[in-house]
């Protein structure tokens, strides 16, 4: 996971090993790295910028000018700097007695195979999760989402071409009433780009349907455009969370690590495969250790 990140903020502290007292200058240089590091992985320049200032004041609060062992100080306040921009404290959508999640996010994003995904993580823990196919206008959306039901073990509501917000809801209602299911999981329309249609019918649907929860699903391979995308999103519909897919691929991290402080939400989970077991808790004290090896 990030591994040219990983390995350039590795380099970076490495420098100052066995140097015994480092000076001001080194300190810099050695900011000045991580700084690169941070850029060249895609992280927003704002974050890379605090991020940095950050390290610095935690270093020298850590007195590493004195230290006898300057990279173990930069190390650990790297560590800390980087939980932080992960998310610090893991953070994990609240459940209720009966819960109606939304799945937001483009095309392409993951967001059905996340549906299913949770729709297992949940039934593992005693849930009974029921899957809502909500493209209203693309019946292959529709299908795949009921064959990843189906692997799952988890009933699939379709909707109809052009139903309307109100009947789904009756019908959806409905069904969670009869087969007494406890965790809705909408999965929304997606489109390749943000459309303002899309995001009408999203709306309309969320004043009907009423979420708990809106998961914005992001792909974290797409890098800092995945953060505007998150921005229009949230501005339309209000996101509540954050699902990072395809982190088990070559992202850089910059999505990861510029998510929490860009958008201000949560990120709840992590893709890590495309199976529908491949779905984590997202710990920021876990990756964050990770990527300092
Ligand atoms: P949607 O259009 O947003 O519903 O996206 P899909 O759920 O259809 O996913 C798009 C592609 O990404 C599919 O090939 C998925 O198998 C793949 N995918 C989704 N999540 C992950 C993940 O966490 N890791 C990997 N490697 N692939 C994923």
């Amino acid at each position: 996971m990030f591994q040219q990140l990983a390995a350039r903020l590795q380099e970076a502290i490495d420098r100052l090993r066995g140097r015994g007292r480092i000076t001001e200058e080194d300190l810099k240089g050695t900011l000045r790295e991580i700084r690169r590091a941070l850029i060249e992985a895609d992280v927003n320049l704002e974050v890379a910028r605090a991020f940095v200032e950050e390290v610095r004041e935690r270093a020298l609060g850590r007195k590493v000018l004195e230290s006898l062992t300057p990279a173990e100080v930069v190390l650990a306040t790297v560590y800390e700097a980087l939980k932080e921009a992960l998310g610090g404290e893991p953070k994990h959508p609240q459940l209720k007695d009966r819960n109606v999640w939304f799945l937001v996010g483009l095309q392409g994003s993951g967001k059905t195979t996340t549906a299913a995904k949770l729709a297992l993580y949940y039934k593992g823990k005693g849930r009974r999760p029921l899957l809502v196919a909500a493209d209203t206008q693309r019946p292959a959306a529709r299908e795949q989402l009921r064959v990843l039901g189906e692997k799952v073990g988890v009933p699939v509501l379709e909707v109809q071409d052009g139903e309307s917000p109100e009947s789904i809801r009756r019908r959806v209602e409905e069904r969670a009433r009869l087969e007494v299911r406890d965790l809705v999981l909408v999965d929304t329309a997606g489109r390749l780009q943000i459309d303002e249609r899309l995001m009408e019918e999203l709306v309309r649907l969320k004043a009907a349907l009423r979420p708990d929860e809106v998961l914005l699903v992001l792909d974290a391979m797409t890098g800092q455009e995945a953060l505007s995308v998150a921005q229009a999103f949230d501005e339309r519909v209000g996101v509540t969370g954050l699902v990072l897919t395809k982190l088990d691929g070559d992202a850089r991290g910059g999505a990861a690590l510029s998510a929490r402080r860009v958008t201000g939400k949560p990120i709840y989970f992590a893709g890590v495969s495309e199976r529908p077991e491949g779905l984590e808790p997202f710990y920021p004290d876990r990756l964050a250790g990770r990527i300092l090896g």
